[in-house]
């Protein structure tokens, strides 16, 4: 059994979401997860500023606004009245829903309430496209069985305990619906995955049920092994490891959510990466199976980085300055992200400069603080073994015209990493996708 999500592009109009639908109606049983369409998050958020605002009429003339695309696309979804009858019904009362949290004081609850109705319409429309067109479907309610623990994170067991007697075969052909990014908090609030959730929902579904293979459709065919919008020529990256992705992920967040990768990993469910635009392309596969040995599998690169570097006689010989280092930024809540040392200085990288002033001067107590700002992170992925011979130098090699502020190398078995200037960024990938996948 197969777990196959779309994203809001995927169901962003009337044309796409029957797209969709051709795409997953071929007999077999499968999960399908959703997102809303694309846009509605966002406006059900600005609804809410709205509300905070203390501005309700506006909030209503928003989502009034909200509605009547809704309008538009269920006239163009459906060819039977009925049904075109039955989804404006299903809409119109979570509209109504919206509007009455106009008349009373915004809560946090009422706002995780508010965005998770994006969910609600899109499975709903689907799901009542798909009975329209005779097809066996069944739509779930994710809230009867995603859920969150104390901690804030998925409880696992919980899903699949309370999952797996929802899905009453997995073989008899037929399709669940169910929203991605929406789930109940541990203490029975409404709540959600956080942004971008809903390819997070799609693996802890497919980790919760032992699937076959969990499925991502976008309207990319799968990772690149370079930003095609820099570099000519970059082709899919056919298999990655699920370690490669996770080095990935952080810079691939376009395709994958970072956190979403771990329960299809830990599951060892295969994960992938498809595109509804060209659904015959092969796109490209995730899972536990040994990467090619001695091959690198992509490039790629994040924007707005700030080096911080500190040097100081002290760290000669002594020990417990990282640790006093680190404890800086941990009581600021800032990650860091690249670390190069040497005897007597330490650099490190950081993408959120929230508490940058905070954490300078406290650094500047243990020695001398510079900063670097508008810096970007290269990291090269694939079998990086210490063993292997060439590929570093490789790296390396094409960086020679470039100011380079840190390498990190050695981390994992995966990655080597390049700080250069932003400015710098379109030069180095090419040079590095020139000097690497010639
Ligand atoms: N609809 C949610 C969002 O826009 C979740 C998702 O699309 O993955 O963030
Ligand atoms: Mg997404």
């Amino acid at each position: 059994m197969k777990v196959m999500k779309f994203g809001g592009t995927s169901v962003g109009s009337a044309p796409r979401m029957k797209g969709v639908v051709s795409l997953i109606a071929d007999g077999e049983t499968k999960v399908v997860v959703l997102s809303a369409m694309s846009g509605t998050t966002n406006s059900l958020i600005e609804f809410t500023n709205y509300l905070r605002n203390g501005n309700p009429t506006g909030a209503v003339e928003h989502i009034t606004n909200l509605q009547s695309k809704y309008k538009q696309t269920i006239k163009e979804l459906y060819s039977n009245e009925e049904y075109a009858a039955k989804a404006n019904e299903k809409v119109g009362e979570i509209f109504n829903h919206l509007r009455s949290f106009a008349s009373q004081p915004l809560t946090s609850d009422n706002e995780k309430e508010i965005v998770a109705q994006g969910e609600m319409m899109s499975t709903n429309m689907v799901a009542l496209y798909m009975e329209e067109q005779g097809i066996d479907v069944k739509l779930l309610n994710s809230l009867e069985f995603m859920r969150l623990n104390a901690n804030n994170e998925p409880n696992m067991e919980y899903i699949a305990e309370n999952l797996s007697p929802i899905i009453e075969s997995r073989t008899d052909g037929k399709i669940y619906i169910a929203q991605g990014f929406i789930c109940m908090s541990n203490d029975n609030r409404i709540s959600n995955l956080e942004r971008g959730g809903s390819d997070y929902t799609a693996t802890l579904i497919g980790a919760a049920l032992q699937a076959e293979e969990i499925q991502i459709w976008t309207d990319i065919d799968g990772m690149h092994n370079n930003d095609p919008r820099i570099v000519e020529g970059t082709r899919p990256v056919r298999h990655l490891h699920f370690d490669e992705s996770a080095e990935l992920a952080y810079f691939g967040a376009k395709i994958l959510h970072p956190t979403c990768i771990l329960p299809a990993k830990l599951a060892g469910v295969p994960v992938r990466l498809l595109n509804t635009m060209d659904p015959k392309a092969e796109g490209t596969l995730i899972d536990n199976n040994l990467t090619e040995p001695g091959t690198i599998k992509a490039i790629a690169a994040k924007d707005n980085i700030t080096a911080i570097g500190i040097k100081s006689g002290r760290m000669l010989l002594a020990y417990g300055f990282l640790r006093k280092v680190f404890e800086i930024f941990e009581s600021y809540r800032t990650s860091i992200d690249m670390i190069c040392t040497s005897e007597v200085g330490v650099s490190m990288s950081i993408d959120n400069t929230n508490r940058l002033e905070e954490i300078t001067n406290e650094l500047q107590k243990y020695g001398t603080v510079t900063v670097d700002k508008n810096m970007c992170i290269i990291c090269v992925v694939g079998d990086l073994t210490w063993e292997n011979i060439g590929f570093e130098s490789r790296a390396m090699e094409a960086m020679k015209d470039i100011p380079v502020r840190m390498v990190s190398y050695g981390g994992s078995n995966h990655n080597i990493s390049f700080l250069v200037r932003m400015e710098d960024k379109e030069k180095a990938l090419r040079a590095l996708s020139a000097n690497i996948f010639k």
